[in-house]
């Protein structure tokens, strides 16, 4: 048995449709987009456009032809008046309110079910797997005089703010991206003392990675509390949909709507202060029963002085039952066409202009579609937003670069990344520092060992150079503390991401292969948590023992890792031991929504030699570099320590303990780091996308070039 929901009008009728899609499928039926297959449409309808309606009366036609062939129950619920109820009764089986639906079963002759008595808590069959609306008031006692909601979904009735704040938790949990909290009328939400601003705060308050906004409103209920927490929020998106129906006093009197158009300005600067660059759009009717010209010249002067970013136009259309039905709808409907093209013409004006301050702007957007290589979504000041992308990153919380915009919409590429690589004594610091200057950028380190405090010398961390560059993952951990690759990978998305949204180019600086592909190819790093008493009990193996246990679980992790380096040994088996999943086996790498340039510094081989050959010496004899790893060793660092963070620590450290001469040392530490930058080598070699350069010149003219190509 299959069902399917035909949903008109806002985003409640969606949210009663998850509803009822749950309680269907609870009673066996199974969801389907196609009418040949089947047994039960249910149609939600909605009263607030003559429109809406006469598509619903469209419906007829449709179900008799069906119902020629084989049988099909027709039910209707949503939004319908009784004066619409009468004539579309004819042609559903059912008609039912929608606060009725955990009637359905009964009503469908199945067994009583145990559902909730509020149909509002009955479980969603959410239709999204990122997105959802949550509704936490249903109902309006408004009475605008054109609006059916008061006469179809009854008066206000808020939802308890616990079952909201659940819904909101289990949507986050589950990994949801948006949630949009609902209501005809969702800032009069009360709940004992909890009101809007105060629930809305609390949803806020739930940690994770997700965007947050709330609809519809009346501007006569925003009140100084609520945009106070909209300026203080974490989640909630700079967008609000703040209805204003008409310019004019008396017209706005008139649809009963309670507020001035001065009230109505003086909120629109009080959002705009709190959340600075907010984008607001607004619903506007055109041709209310007596708009006179001056008045709609009123409306079209405030659509033009407030400048919206959106605004849904309609054309006023009389609404049985309702108040405004018993006036005269005297303006012609060639004039109500005309006033709604004038106001198009100025929002097309205000929206392009609001849409041109994002050119060139790396902002954040919701991916929610992907068809033929582009991404479609919305930006977080709920733009339209069409970008390129190889990978679907539909459901996704993406950074995408503004390219041009249009009066309806963005164009976007995914942003760019530098990658500045090479081996040990390339000059990798000094040439991304300098391209860092002259590109507006940042530096982020990919060096396994730069993250360690007080490892300055023998990591080349070369501060001073940086000057006044920020830069990122330098000195985020003490040395006998682990940070792990999974950690830096984590860091340095966290870094990127930063530096873009600050508008800066990200340059990430790194020798070590490992981690720079980590970040690139978004390798899926098992996190493995803290385990004390198997860190420990590993700890007492010998590197032989863990190398031996390594070649049972996981050859292919022990023919390429460093099998001198034990932290590496032993974390491999904590990961392995803690969540059954070897190193090797670690899900598909997922490429991070960003376009890289991977720019490697490469040099004969002699003279890379020579470099190191120079660079040890001055580090040795110079700049102290015994004197730092001594210093190390009294704060605390082990030896063993000091020999997993390999080279100068290792061989440094084997002096200090008297296992070597000083000349022993040097030799074996020069003959070290030079097979080190052959390993590096031998490790870039392999990766086709690196574009090697031997000076700054040619660095400069390819970011040049990627930076200005077409994503
Ligand atoms: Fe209708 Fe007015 Fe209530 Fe909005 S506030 S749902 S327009 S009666």
């Amino acid at each position: 048995m299959k069902y399917k929901i035909i949903v008109f009008g806002c985003g409640f009728n969606q949210i009663d449709a998850e509803r009822a899609a749950a309680v269907l499928e609870k009673i066996g039926y199974q969801s389907t987009e196609k009418d040949f297959e089947t047994d039960l449409f249910l149609v939600l309808a909605c009263s607030v456009r003559q429109s809406a309606i006469d598509r619903v009366m469209g419906l007829e036609h449709r179900f008799n032809q069906i119902k020629k062939t084989r049988p099909i129950i027709t039910l209707l619920s949503g939004c319908v008046l009784p004066t619409d109820k009468s004539k579309m009764s004819k042609f559903f089986d059912i008609v039912f309110p929608i606060n009725d639906l955990v009637k359905l079963p009964v009503m469908l002759a199945q067994k009583s079910l145990d559902l909730p008595t509020d149909y509002l808590k009955v479980r969603p069959s959410y239709r999204s797997t990122f997105q959802a609306s949550v509704p936490v008031i249903n109902g309006c006692n408004n009475f605008c005089t054109y609006c059916a909601v008061p006469y179809v979904r009854g008066r206000e009735k808020s939802r308890k703010a616990k079952d909201v704040l659940a819904e909101c938790q289990a949507l986050v949990a589950q990994g949801y991206k948006y949630i949009e909290l609902l209501g005809q009328n969702v800032n009069s939400y009360q709940d004992g003392r909890i009101n809007f601003p105060k629930l809305l705060k609390q949803v806020d308050n739930i940690p994770g990675d997700y965007w947050l906004s709330f609809a519809s409103c009346h501007p006569k209920d925003m009140s100084d509390e609520l945009i106070a927490v909209m300026g203080k929020a974490k989640h909630l998106i700079p967008y609000l949909n703040l209805p204003l129906q008409a310019g004019d006093n008396e017209v706005i009197q008139r649809m009963n709507r309670n507020y001035m158009v001065s009230h109505y300005k003086n909120l629109i600067r009080k959002i705009r202060k709190a959340v600075p660059g907010i984008a607001v759009s607004t619903d506007m009717i055109v041709g209310f029963p007596g708009e006179t010209r001056t008045q709609f010249n009123n409306t079209a002067k405030l659509m033009k002085e407030v400048e919206f970013d959106m605004a849904f136009l309609a054309r006023y259309s009389p609404r049985p039952g309702t108040a405004a039905a018993k006036l005269v709808d005297d303006v012609k409907p060639a004039e109500k066409k005309r006033r709604e093209e004038a106001l198009n013409k100025i929002l097309k004006q205000t929206a392009l202009k609001k849409n041109q301050v994002f050119v060139g702007q790396n902002i954040e957007a919701l991916v929610t579609e992907y068809r033929h290589g582009f991404c479609f979504g919305r930006t977080k000041h709920f733009k339209n937003i069409k970008f390129k992308s190889e990978v679907d990153l539909t459901g996704q919380l993406v950074l995408v670069k503004v390219t041009s915009c249009y009066s309806w919409g963005l164009r976007g590429e995914l942003p760019k990344v530098v990658v500045i690589l090479g081996t040990t004594s390339a000059g990798k610091t000094s040439l991304a520092v300098k391209l860092a200057r002259k590109f507006k950028g940042e530096i982020i380190s990919a060096d396994s060992r730069q993250v360690y405090t007080g490892m300055d010398i023998g990591t080349g961390k070369d501060l001073e150079e940086y000057g006044k560059i920020p830069h990122h993952l330098i000195d985020a951990e003490l040395p006998k503390n682990q940070y792990t690759l999974a950690q830096w990978q984590q860091g340095a998305n966290a870094a990127v991401k930063d530096v873009l949204q600050r508008q800066k180019l990200p340059i990430v600086c790194g020798g070590t292969g490992l981690y720079i592909s980590a970040l690139v190819d978004g390798y899926q790093l098992a996190q493995a948590s803290e385990d004390k008493q198997l860190r420990n009990r590993l700890a007492r193996l010998t590197l032989k023992q863990l190398l031996a246990r390594l070649k049972k679980v996981d050859p292919k992790t022990y023919e390429v890792i460093d099998r001198q380096n034990r932290r590496r040994v032993q974390r491999a088996l904590e990961i392995y031991y803690q969540t059954g999943i070897t190193k090797s086996q670690q899900a598909k790498p997922q490429k991070p929504p960003y376009q890289f340039l991977k720019l490697g510094i490469t040099f004969p081989k002699e003279v890379l030699k020579a470099r190191i050959a120079k660079r040890l010496k001055h580090r040795l004899e110079k700049e102290g570099m015994i004197e730092e790893i001594k210093k190390l060793h009294q704060q605390g660092v082990s030896y063993q320590r000091l020999e997993e963070f390999g080279l100068e620590y290792r061989w440094v450290g084997r002096y200090l303990r008297k296992q070597l001469s000083y000349e022993e040392m040097y030799n074996n530490l020069e003959k070290a780091i030079n097979d080190f930058a052959k390993r590096q080598m031998t490790w870039f070699k392999r990766d086709q996308e690196i574009e090697w350069v031997s000076d700054y010149q040619q660095a400069e003219r390819k970011i040049r070039k990627f930076l200005s190509d077409k994503g």
